[in-house]
C-alpha cells in the first residue's frame, strides 16, 4: 500500500550558514530571540535547523546576553523582579 505525503516538510537550514552577514552576537537580542522559546529557553538545533558549530555559538551568545539583561532568564523571572520592586 502506497502512503501519499500530504505536504513536503521543508528542508531545515542553518541560518547562519546561508546567510554569512547575520550578525551572531549577543548585542544582537532581536537576532537571538528567534532562537529561545517564549519562556526564554533556548530552542534545540533539530528545531531551529541550527548545524552543530552555531548552535554552541547561539548558545554562548544568548547566556552572554542573558547577562547583560538583553534577554530574560525564565519568564517567571521578570515577574518576582516587578514584584519586588514595588514593595
Ligand atoms: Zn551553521
Amino acid at each position: 500500500m502506497l502512503f501519499k505525503k500530504k505536504f513536503a516538510p521543508r528542508r531545515k537550514f542553518c541560518r547562519f550558514c546561508a546567510d554569512k552577514k547575520l550578525p551572531l552576537n549577543y548585542n544582537r537580542p532581536d537576532i537571538l530571540r528567534d532562537f529561545i522559546t517564549d519562556r526564554g529557553q533556548i530552542l534545540a538545533s533539530r528545531i531551529t535547523g541550527a548545524c552543530a558549530h552555531h548552535q554552541r555559538l547561539l548558545t554562548r551568545e544568548i547566556k552572554r546576553a542573558r547577562q547583560m539583561a538583553l534577554l530574560i532568564y525564565t519568564a517567571t523571572h521578570d515577574n518576582v523582579v516587578k514584584k519586588k520592586s514595588m514593595i
